[in-house]
């Protein structure tokens, strides 16, 4: 018999060693763990298979059901992971991959991250995370200061008063803006007289008391669709999510958000929010807020500002003025892990009045008991890890200054982008940035000049063209792995408010340089000729 591989058994004895001996430096994972604090980018670079495998094909390394009967060495195992997984991932952090919201992180990050698993705290109560509560309630402060800028006493009162809370820390953007209207809700249809408030005797009984024939949630076309599932597990309905059309630079048009609310009021329909954003996921704009939250308080509706990717720049004193009237929002939903450089799983929520997180409020005996300080008796996640203190550390680190310095840096790259693309002949810049993100496609002169006097009927077929071949680049330059921009559909006020698909770029990174970007539009370029069927196509027609 030839022994060639080696096989793990299970045993109480090897069982214990997992829990107790660490991972030889020699070791596969051993020698991972030190590329990785090394190196990352180089590591990231050299293990991500540049060009990319079917999801088919992968899908057939991850196809057996069974969980397994015999165990693998952890190095095994590893080379299996390096293999299987880790080759067929995305670079999000490669300078040249310039589609994301996520971005490279810094590297104090990945230590950091060790030591927040290592110590495994569980913010949703103090029993288990201890030091780790005031610390998550000291972040929220700084962020609600940060969008709120009130007096020190009003942070001194509130940050770690055990029935009040400046804000709630979760995984992400989604759950925040659920928490923002689940307040929202209970506080609209709260207790009064006989009736218990919705939070105990639901929806239905609580239109009922209040004598409403619905709900509605008010937000831009350009709204994020994380809403609607909000409106559904909220049990509005997504259909009560009414988008209000926009103006030419994608912001909410003022005029007829102040109408649908006055046909609302006609039909007995209650507005339960008016969701402003700072930085929609499409286009980067931000939405008119200070004109907003004057609307929400005529019909007497939240005023909700989804700030999940734009909220960042409140941390640029140049330019923080965008998002004039933020300070007026209810709640404002802020992403760490988007443009703070904070890992995934970093969203937060935080709110005007530190006595409206009441509204949600859960308790249960054996944890969260009434007046005790603990996290979870105000956030819709249960079990939470220490993510906080990533967003604690990457502020004290980079600092106010810094952020600013990163966040004036990605928008005036974007400015730059957006100036290579309005120079290049053959390159229609589609969306303005106004922070770092802006749209654009691949339109050769002869076709734009065609385009510009072109009838309606002529302006859609060249149009549906111009749509394939944008997808048609952005698959190969995907494909190709050298680079990566996302594409989306907008409706474009020049087309008469057309879906049109365009490439998507955010320039968030601070490792993408001038030079990484004239080689992205260079590359397009190139693509477009190799596209045997539509650019001539369109250039007969021309
Ligand atoms: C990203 C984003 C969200 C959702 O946040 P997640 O962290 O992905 O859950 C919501 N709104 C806007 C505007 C966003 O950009």
């Amino acid at each position: 018999m030839t022994v060639n591989k080696r096989a793990a058994k299970v045993s109480e004895e090897s069982l214990h060693r997992i829990f107790t001996i660490p991972v030889a430096p020699n070791s596969t994972l051993g020698r991972v763990e030190s590329e990785i604090s090394q190196n990352l980018a180089g590591f990231l670079g050299s293990h991500i298979a540049a060009t990319e495998q079917a999801l088919s094909e992968i899908e057939k390394d991850f196809a057996d059901s069974q969980i397994p009967e015999d165990p693998a060495f952890v190095s095994d195992h590893m080379h299996h992971l390096l293999d299987k997984l880790v080759s067929q991932s995305v670079h999000t952090s490669s300078p040249n991959f310039i589609g994301h919201m996520t971005s490279a992180l810094p590297y104090f990050i990945l230590p950091l991250s060790k030591l927040m698993i290592g110590l495994n705290q569980n913010l949703v109560k103090i029993e288990t995370s201890k030091a780790f509560t005031p610390m998550e309630r000291q972040v929220l402060g700084m962020m609600h200061r940060l969008v709120y800028q009130d007096e020190e006493p009003f942070y001194q009162q509130w940050m770690h008063s055990a029935n009040h809370s400046l804000g709630a820390f979760c995984s992400g953007g989604t759950v925040a803006n659920l928490t923002a209207l689940w307040v929202a809700r209970n506080n609209l249809l709260k207790p009064d007289g006989d009736f218990k408030g919705v939070a105990r005797e639901g929806l239905f009984k609580a239109l009922k008391h209040y004598n409403y024939d619905g709900l509605a949630i008010l937000v831009s076309a350009r709204g994020h669709y994380s809403l609607k599932k909000s409106a559904d597990v909220l049990g509005i309905g997504q259909d009560s999510v009414i988008a209000i059309p926009t103006d030419e630079n994608n912001k909410i048009d003022c005029q007829l958000l102040e109408e649908k609310c006055q046909q609302l009021a006609r039909e007995n329909i209650q507005v339960l929010s008016i969701v402003g954003v700072a930085g929609t996921t499409e286009t980067g704009n931000i939405d008119p807020l200070d004109k907003i939250a004057d609307i929400a308080q005529r019909y007497n509706a939240h005023f909700h500002v989804d700030a999940a990717w734009g909220g960042a720049t409140l941390l640029s004193n140049k330019y923080r003025p965008l998002l004039k009237g933020i300070e007026l929002a209810d709640s404002v939903t802020i992403d760490a892990h988007k443009q703070m450089y904070v890992p995934m799983g970093a969203g937060l929520v935080v709110f005007k009045n530190p006595a409206s997180v009441a509204a949600i409020e859960h308790h249960a005996e054996y944890i969260l008991r009434k007046g005790s300080k603990d996290l979870g008796s105000h956030t819709l996640e249960g079990s939470r890890p220490g993510m906080a203190m990533l967003v604690y550390a990457a502020l004290h680190v980079i600092s106010r200054p810094g952020y600013e310095l990163l966040i004036n840096g990605s928008i005036e790259k974007a400015n730059y982008f957006a100036q290579l693309i309005e120079q290049h002949a053959d390159f229609e810049l589609v969306t303005k940035p106004e922070l770092c993100l802006l749209t654009y496609r691949y339109n050769p002169s002869s076709v734009q000049k065609l385009l510009a006097n072109a009838s309606d009927v002529e302006q859609e077929n060249i149009n549906v063209l111009l749509d394939k071949l944008t997808e048609f680049i952005q698959k190969r330059q995907r494909e190709n792995g050298k680079s990566f921009v996302s594409r989306t559909r907008i409706e474009v006020q020049k087309y008469q408010g057309r879906k049109t698909l365009v490439f998507r770029v955010v320039l968030a990174n601070p490792l993408t340089t001038k030079t990484i970007l004239q080689d992205v539009l260079a590359e397009q370029a190139q693509l477009a000729q190799e596209s045997e069927r539509f650019l001539p196509l369109l250039l007969s027609m021309s």
